[in-house]
């Protein structure tokens, strides 16, 4: 098959033709369909999974009107408008045990947090407010009619959709489904992402390492990232540098798999046989980005199955998932947000170099200066093969096609980390 007619830029030019980042990102993310089938889940095994369909609520949540307070609930026609006066404490509604009589004008009723308001009653003065003895309460003047109440319905309305389509469910949707009494879920089926390393100099962790090798670390750097982003990963092991080897295990990944992600064996070397591969067994949509790290990345299809095929340097693999590869991977998901992580400005307190003519990631960190004013600097040198620098690094310092160097005192765009290391707290 051609592929170059696929691409306006000639893919086989190793001094032209690099795709520009933004054009990559835009290609990709139109070439990607969202995944149309779905399944019901328990709300308890629901979590990073895609809402299927907008959840309308069935009832008002709270379902009653109810106290927010421990204290008295009454009529608010009944509250003094001077000096203080005196009622009956009828009796005690607590949270699940309602009061069941009406309250009268002279009345009042004890309510703990959470109690069903007594009928009768709209306002509720804490305890602490009220002189209460010998089932006698003395209220003052002075407190606000319908204070301290939850109206039924505050939180969510019966009828009314509690959540959209295309939400990734996390703690607080998990909650919210719980609190309209809904126990099961309609999400969208969890894609299939196989992956794949290349290289003959790979060893697996565990195994000792023969002069010469290495260890194979992309492949749990894409099984990290690939469980986070939400994904059923299939673990394929390493693929050794040899084309038919190359072909026969693309081909056995494509027979189920929604995606496929390969990494090393894109560049142009002589022991690079992805693209080759590619080439026999599906189609090459796009190949080489104006990007440092990252350059040699790939984007194809196999059958059904996406491809996307990953640079060796294990820098190089983070910085190609995070930017073309994840954004890609959340539309397939079936989710509405395809590029959450945020980019802020911070004042660069390093130097930042730049080469015209193509976009540059840094690993940095971001912090604050005495002003509380976000300042961002270089972890260092930027080897592409120093993977322990993306520990330590807290975000990427973007720099487009067009951006110059940059020195301290600069402004430059952020791009946060979510997701690509273990840290918690990154700022
Ligand atoms: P390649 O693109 O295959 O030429 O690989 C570029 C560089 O990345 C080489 O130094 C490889 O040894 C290294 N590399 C490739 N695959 C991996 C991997 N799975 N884990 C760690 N390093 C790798
Ligand atoms: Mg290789």
């Amino acid at each position: 098959m051609n592929f170059k007619s696929q691409n306006q830029y000639d893919c086989f030019d190793p001094h032209s033709g690099l795709i520009p980042l933004a054009v990559a990102e835009q290609s990709i993310q139109q070439a990607v369909n969202p995944i149309q089938d779905t399944e019901f889940v328990s709300l308890s095994n629901s979590v990073g999974r895609i809402l299927a369909g907008t959840v309308t609520s069935r009832i008002d949540v709270p379902p009653h009107a109810n106290s927010a307070m421990d204290g008295f609930a009454i009529a608010a026609s009944s509250l003094p408008e001077t000096g203080s006066r005196s009622f009956r404490v009828a009796g005690t509604a607590l949270a699940g045990r309602p009061w069941p009589n009406p309250c009268s004008e002279n009345e009042v009723v004890r309510v703990m947090t959470g109690a069903v308001m007594p009928l009768g009653t709209d306002t509720v003065i804490i305890q602490e407010d009220v002189q209460a003895a010998d089932e006698k309460a003395e209220i003052r003047s002075g407190h606000r009619p319908y204070q301290n109440v939850r109206p039924a319905g505050e939180d969510l309305k019966s009828n009314e959709p509690a959540l959209k389509s295309g939400i990734r469910i996390g703690a607080a949707e998990m909650g919210v489904l719980a609190s309209t009494g809904v126990g099961e879920v309609e999400v969208f089926r969890k894609p299939a992402a196989a992956v794949f390393s290349t290289g003959d100099e790979l060893m697996n962790a565990g195994e000792p390492l023969p002069p010469g090798a290495i260890y194979d670390s992309n492949r749990y750097v894409l099984i990290g990232l690939l469980q986070s982003t939400g994904m059923d990963v299939r673990n394929l092991g390493i693929i050794p540098d040899n084309q038919l080897q190359t072909i026969k295990s693309l081909r056995k990944a494509s027979e189920d798999a929604d995606v496929i992600i390969t990494s090393g064996g894109v560049s142009t070397g002589s022991a690079d046989y992805v693209i080759n591969a590619l080439a026999e067994l599906g189609e090459l949509n796009l190949w080489r980005i104006a990007l440092r790290p990252g350059r040699p990345f790939a984007f194809g299809k196999i059958g059904r199955a996406y491809f996307f095929g990953l640079p060796g340097n294990p820098v190089a693999v983070m910085v190609t998932f995070y930017r073309l590869v994840q954004p890609a991977l959340r539309k397939l998901m079936g989710t509405s947000e395809h590029y959450p992580v945020q980019v802020v400005k911070a004042r660069a307190v390093t130097k930042f170099k730049k080469k015209p003519n193509r976009s540059e990631i840094y690993r940095a960190v971001l912090s604050h200066d005495e002003n509380e004013n976000p300042i961002v600097s270089s972890t260092g040198f930027q080897g592409s093969g120093l993977l322990s620098s993306m520990s330590h690094a807290n975000c990427f310092v973007l720099l487009g096609d067009d951006d110059v160097a940059v020195n301290p005192g600069d402004m430059v765009n952020v791009q946060l980390f979510r997701g690509l290391t273990g840290n918690w707290i990154t700022v």
